[in-house]
């Protein structure tokens, strides 16, 4: 079985890690690396325990995170809640996603460090096309993240309303130990502040269909800077903006992520955190069980399919539900009152950052804080009612 991994991102990285270190024949293409990719590079103990083996000596230079900050708006309230130990690390994706690609690549697979231009099946067969070159495969995963040609070419691509904008910049010179969180109303969301070994990685999204464009949240963006004081005057700030998939309960549920031949995973299957934006994890995840699927010999694509729907789709699609109410002001009033007075709740929000808190179960952890008129209120809220 001839595998082409289109993109080395984590999720293809670590899709080919697996499948070479199985004894399959892997080449995995993707001519931008060394590269940073526009993130916030938090990336959770959850993550990272998926990885840590393989990862074992690479020089990662993360930021242990001790505490998040949280506010809502210009003001001094806040709230502060300690995070696990190693529950996220901070780290810039230029060595991260390297050193993942660096052990598929130890492990066996092939590295083409070329782009592909373009992906066409037929009854029996793969072809994966870079400038000049066709590569043929008996199998094609998708891992070329949001802007996903392997999507656009064997399923459907996303609509605008299936993506959020982020805009953030890399502060130089700076770092901390606490990320910084401020919920936002309108349009709903968060910026955040996150700090690796030598800079901030700051940032906000929005919906793409929130009629906020890149350049008002690039704004946003800087005065929230400014009025954090999060970097001085002179501190060298370079600007990107990204998509990120942020699909529906109901998109999520129905989207075609397999045929018999092909699996997309990572953002380009739109496994992405609604609320947090984390990522990562379920890019490395996916990315896992799309080599399963394949090494099981069984068709892969049912197999990888139900595994996808069953775990991280009913997981994305809960968290899609309670997304609007979210970020709502009289949500994120209570929320900051109840992390400020309740060791239960900020517990709560602790394993939220870290990915560890599911949010099937949030509403039933949340009566078990026995903070009853708080945790009461918000989950009416979050629910869409009022209280
Ligand atoms: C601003 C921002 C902040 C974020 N912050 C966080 C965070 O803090 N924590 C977190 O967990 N998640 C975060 N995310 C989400 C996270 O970045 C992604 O979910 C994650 O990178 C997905 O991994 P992936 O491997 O699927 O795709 P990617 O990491 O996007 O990798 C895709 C790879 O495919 C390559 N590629 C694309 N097209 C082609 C082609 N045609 N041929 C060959 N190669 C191709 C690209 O060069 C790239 O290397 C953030 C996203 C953004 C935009």
């Amino acid at each position: 079985m001839d595998v082409a991994v289109v993109g080395a991102g984590p999720a293809g990285a670590w899709a080919a890690y697996r499948l070479a270190r199985a004894g399959a024949r892997v080449t995995i293409f993707d001519g931008s690396h060394p590269r940073e990719k526009p993130c916030g590079g938090g990336v959770t103990g959850r993550a990272l325990s998926l990885v840590r083996e393989a990862l074992n000596g690479s020089p990662l230079q993360s930021t242990t995170i001790r505490a998040a900050r949280f506010t809502n708006g210009p003001g001094d309230r806040h709230a502060l809640v300690t995070l696990g130990e190693r529950a996220l690390e901070v780290m810039d994706r230029t060595r991260f996603d390297r050193a993942l690609l660096d052990a598929a690549v130890h492990a066996g697979a092939a590295l083409v460090a070329a782009r592909v231009v373009d992906v066409t099946t037929t009854t029996h067969s793969i072809a994966v096309e870079t400038r000049g070159a066709t590569h043929a495969a008996d199998f094609v995963i998708g891992a070329d993240g949001a802007n996903s040609l392997v999507r656009r070419r064997l399923s459907t691509p996303f609509t605008r309303a299936q993506l959020s904008i982020a805009a953030g910049c890399f502060a130089r010179g700076v770092t901390s130990d606490e990320i910084a969180i401020e919920m936002v109303g309108d349009p709903p969301g968060y910026l955040w502040s996150f700090p690796r070994a030598d800079h901030l990685a700051i940032g906000v999204c929005a919906q793409a269909d929130a009629g906020v464009g890149a350049a008002a949240l690039r704004q946003a963006a800087a005065h929230w800077i400014q009025r954090m004081r999060l970097a001085s005057p002179s501190c060298r700030l370079d600007w990107y903006s990204w998509p990120i998939p942020s699909l529906s309960a109901h998109d999520l549920a129905s989207q075609m992520i397999a045929g018999p031949q092909w699996s997309l995973v990572g953002d380009a299957a739109g496994l992405v955190d609604p609320i947090t934006r984390e990522g990562i994890y379920f890019a490395i995840a996916s990315g896992g069980w799309a080599a399963d699927a394949i090494l099981s010999g069984r068709s892969a694509a049912p197999a990888y399919v139900d595994r996808v729907k069953d775990d991280l789709c009913a997981e994305l699609g809960a968290a899609s539900r309670l997304k609007e109410g979210f970020f709502r002001p009289a949500f994120t009033d209570l929320l900051l009152d109840g992390l400020q007075r309740s060791a239960r709740i900020r517990a709560v929000m602790a394993d939220l950052v870290a990915g560890t808190q599911s949010y099937r179960t949030l509403k039933w952890r949340l009566m078990g804080t026995l903070e009853v008129g708080l945790a009461g209120g918000a989950i009416k809220l979050l629910m869409g009612r009022k209280t």
